[in-house]
């Protein structure tokens, strides 16, 4: 069986272990603090722990890794080919979880925005439009 990624992109992904600081993160906070929002990192009180939160605003920011919550359509949201059951569970479980979390999130009447990471590798503007339509600056 052919592996979907050569050895240097699949040790790329499972370096990005869950919870660390990740590129697009950095990324995405450092447009955040040039646009001058103020903003937490990594709240834990809060369901899923929520990368960023703009308490003025009530809005929580996700950025999901695209292979860990198996972004849809993209090159990274793939389920590897081996050991497919393993990672088909591990993986639909955090997306499961990620929709648990929105909601419980909702109902305490938050606003949620949810980035794939390669959405913000790729576009730098359309990030911050995403934010500007619920944080108007
Ligand atoms: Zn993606």
């Amino acid at each position: 069986m052919v592996d979907i990624w050569s050895k240097e992109k699949r040790s790329l992904v499972m370096s990005k272990i869950k919870g660390k600081d990740t590129l697009p993160e950095r990324l995405l906070r450092s447009l955040l603090h040039k646009k001058g929002f103020r903003f937490r990192k990594n709240v834990k009180r809060l369901p899923g722990k929520p990368d960023i939160v703009l308490p003025k605003y009530r809005l929580v920011i996700f950025v999901h890794g695209c292979f860990w919550h198996l972004h849809k359509n993209c090159y990274d949201g793939r389920i590897p080919k081996s050991n497919i059951s393993y990672w088909k569970f591990k993986l639909q479980a955090n997306v499961k979880r990620d929709k648990n979390n929105v909601q419980l999130l909702k109902k305490a009447g938050w606003k949620v925005i949810r980035f794939w990471e390669c959405e913000i590798e790729k576009s730098e503007q359309k990030t911050i439009e995403k934010i500007n339509k619920i944080a108007p600056k």
